[in-house]
């Protein structure tokens, strides 16, 4: 071993640049067939009014288990889709998926929100993709929401904004994920055409142990409200934080405290068990 021979870390750096590209293109190589080889689904997380219970939205999360290289988290393979026109394919399947399910219970009485990647407003494929699915009938716009990161609106401000006008006038909701994490200014949120904010899961997670973080959700609250847009709080695993939140009147909630992400066929298994134990 390089690192244990001392005869300097060049080669230890090497080796491990050589680990990560080779995994990278694992990667690569191995979502290119995903989609043809059925290996892509859709786990569905819910965001629930705190006051009512009510789930209000699901938000689609995809899942990769690949037969060579087993699960990937949607954090890597997400990242070198986005390498790539593979992110557009992906957002088609996405999208296809998505109407597919929508009818079915228990998700047929929420919306359903789909995550883009930034550099997917590079392109307009993803607008056309959601306006084919609109006009085909298969989704009904007003139970859709879009969710995009601060990075979005502050790399290509125009170009956001122009689409997601555009996805507005459609009905369609949209949602800043992470919020609090990038670089947006007050000016961004002003001016975009945004519904949500959803307050990223690090400032949720230390609410009851860090005060300051506590003070920055209170005021993305009020200061979301005063803006006229919801809040959404993700990431929330125990009852203090839901109190806190509901206490300060964060309108959505979403997190493992609720439910961890599941398939279709989960949520309504679920559904059905509750429906004969009550
Ligand atoms: P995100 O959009 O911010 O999604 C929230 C992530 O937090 C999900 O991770 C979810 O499982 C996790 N999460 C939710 N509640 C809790 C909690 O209480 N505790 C903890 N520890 N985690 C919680 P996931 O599913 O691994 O997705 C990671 C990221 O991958 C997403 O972050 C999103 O940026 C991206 N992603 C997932 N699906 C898609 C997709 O279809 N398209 C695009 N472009 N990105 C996607
Ligand atoms: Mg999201
Ligand atoms: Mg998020
Ligand atoms: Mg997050």
């Amino acid at each position: 071993h390089a690192k244990e021979s001392g005869r300097g870390c060049h080669a230890f750096f090497d080796s491990e640049i050589d680990d990560r590209n080779r995994r990278r293109i694992q990667v690569k190589n191995g979502l290119r067939l995903a989609r043809t080889r059925g290996e892509l689904s859709l786990a569905y997380q819910p965001e629930v009014d705190p006051v009512s219970g009510e789930v209000k939205i699901y938000e689609a999360l995809m899942r990769w288990y690949s037969n060579e290289i087993g699960l990937v988290s949607p954090v890597e393979f997400i990242a070198v889709a986005e390498e790539s026109e593979l992110i557009e394919e992906l957002t088609e399947w996405l999208i296809a998926q998505v109407a597919a399910d929508c009818q079915q219970a228990p998700l047929n009485r929420a919306k359903i929100s789909i995550n883009l990647s930034p550099r997917q407003f590079r392109s307009e494929s993803w607008l056309r993709q959601v306006n084919a699915a609109v006009d085909s009938g298969s989704v009904d716009p007003g139970r859709l929401c879009i969710e995009v990161t601060e990075s979005a609106l502050v790399e290509d401000f125009s170009r956001a904004h122009e689409q997601l006008k555009e996805i507005q006038k459609l009905g369609i909701e949209v949602a800043i994920d992470d919020f609090g994490t990038g670089y947006s200014s007050l000016s961004y949120l002003k001016r975009m055409p945004i519904d949500y904010l959803k307050i990223d899961r690090s400032f949720v997670a230390d609410i009851g142990q860090d005060t300051d973080d506590q003070t920055i959700v209170e005021t993305v609250i009020v200061m979301a409200h005063a803006l006229g847009l919801k809040v959404v709080a993700e990431g929330a695993e125990n009852s203090q934080q839901v109190e806190f939140l509901t206490s300060h009147q964060c309108d959505l909630i979403q997190g493992y405290y609720y439910a961890k992400p599941a398939s279709l066929h989960d949520l309504a298994a679920q559904e059905r068990e509750q429906l004969n134990t009550h």
